[in-house]
């Protein structure tokens, strides 16, 4: 298959009609498909976040038995909380439900928007939508990984799933078929996710066969669908090597600024320069700021890891003499806690302190 961005084919109108007359007619019967109730179905959404359906209904029925509603998740001791939760494993999800039903409480009820559920702890963009539609019937489409595989095979789109634009076009596209009937919106994502899971599998060959939207499906007719969809491999981070100087001179440590634009813009910084510099190096480096290296004191690594980039740093720590250059300021411990240092340098601003306590 080439290159070609092929998204221009849209998500046809008529994708949704066979869609939900299949997912009345074969759906499994699962315990979350029976209920309106937000707390039920926001219970089996986070659940069912990294795991398997299998794997939840047996916790799904104990946990709803322990605490059959907000109030009593609220409630619920942390201790029993987490046992109930013992084996399902990513516990933070736990926590979060825990801290998003006393929300709930004090607000006096659920959130009945997108909007509104969207601001509860550990829910994002897909478990709002999937609650604010399946509970209250609110036109909004929940996109997850069986609905973007749906999606990329119907139109045959060949865009990178794990770029935010590509989940973005998708959402807006599922959105644009969505039913309007509240019955069917209620069911809506569920059916395409259900497709997903059962038919249009992720592992091995989709079962095209069974499918009620194979007479529109690109991917199938076009037999792109099993290369679909596409995901590309991160690109590894880049790594610069960079020198760091904890330059003091009577109780004060060198800070200078970072240019107005690019990474950790406009923020406080120990002077630095690119490269690795050896012990024979490093002091030519102070020289040609100007200053008179008296005393050095330590050489401390230290690893910063961004989304693109990953520094790996050298420091020294030295006693020096002079100016440096006119734009630098020394400051004291006091001046230090004064100006943003970006973590990156958190190694480093720690011996500062240090060293500066030291000193005193
Ligand atoms: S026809 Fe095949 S590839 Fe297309 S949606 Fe159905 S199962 Fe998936």
């Amino acid at each position: 298959m080439n290159d070609l961005d092929l998204t221009t084919e849209k998500l046809p109108a008529a994708f949704t009609p066979p869609l939900l007359a299949w997912y009345r007619a074969n759906a499994r019967d699962l315990p979350w498909r029976h209920t309106r109730d937000p707390y039920r179905i926001w219970v089996s959404e986070i659940m069912l976040q990294q795991t398997r359906v299998a794997a939840v209904l047996g916790y799904y029925a104990r946990f709803l038995e322990a605490f059959p509603s907000v109030e009593a998740l609220a409630n619920a001791p942390e201790e029993r909380l987490m046992k109930l939760w013992e084996g399902l494993g990513y516990y933070s999800r736990a926590r979060n439900l825990q801290k998003a039903a006393k929300a709930v409480v004090e607000m006096g009820g659920f959130p009945d928007t997108y909007d509104g559920l969207l601001k509860l702890p550990g829910i994002g963009d897909y478990t709002a939508s999937a609650i604010a539609a399946a509970a209250f019937g609110r036109r909004e489409a929940a996109v997850d990984g069986n609905v973007l595989r749906v999606v990329t095979r119907v139109t045959d789109c060949h865009d990178d799933i794990l770029d935010p634009k590509t989940k973005k076009a998708i959402r807006e596209q599922v959105q644009a078929v969505m039913p309007t009937g509240e019955a069917d919106i209620r069911i809506f994502c569920q059916a395409t996710m259900e497709l997903g899971a059962t038919v249009c599998v992720p592992n091995g060959s989709p079962k095209c066969e069974v499918c009620p939207v194979r007479e529109l499906c690109l991917g199938r007719i076009r037999g792109t669908a099993e290369s679909l969809p596409v995901k590309k491999p991160k690109k590894a981070r880049k790594i610069e090597e960079k020198t760091v100087f904890l330059l003091l001179r009577e109780g004060r440590v060198a800070l200078c600024r970072r240019p107005d634009t690019g990474l950790l813009a406009g923020l406080w910084e120990f002077p630095n320069v690119e490269g690795a510099l050896d012990e024979k190096a490093a002091p030519a480096q102070v020289t040609a700021w100007g200053l008179e290296p008296k005393q050095w004191k330590n050489k401390l690594t230290a690893k910063h890891i961004f989304t693109h980039v990953e520094w790996h740093m050298t420091g020294y720590t030295l006693e020096v003499a002079g100016d440096g250059p006119e734009e630098w300021e020394w400051v004291d411990p006091a001046g230090l806690e004064a100006h943003a240092v970006p973590s990156a340098f958190a190694r480093y601003y720690a011996e500062a302190r240090e060293q500066l306590g030291e000193q005193k």
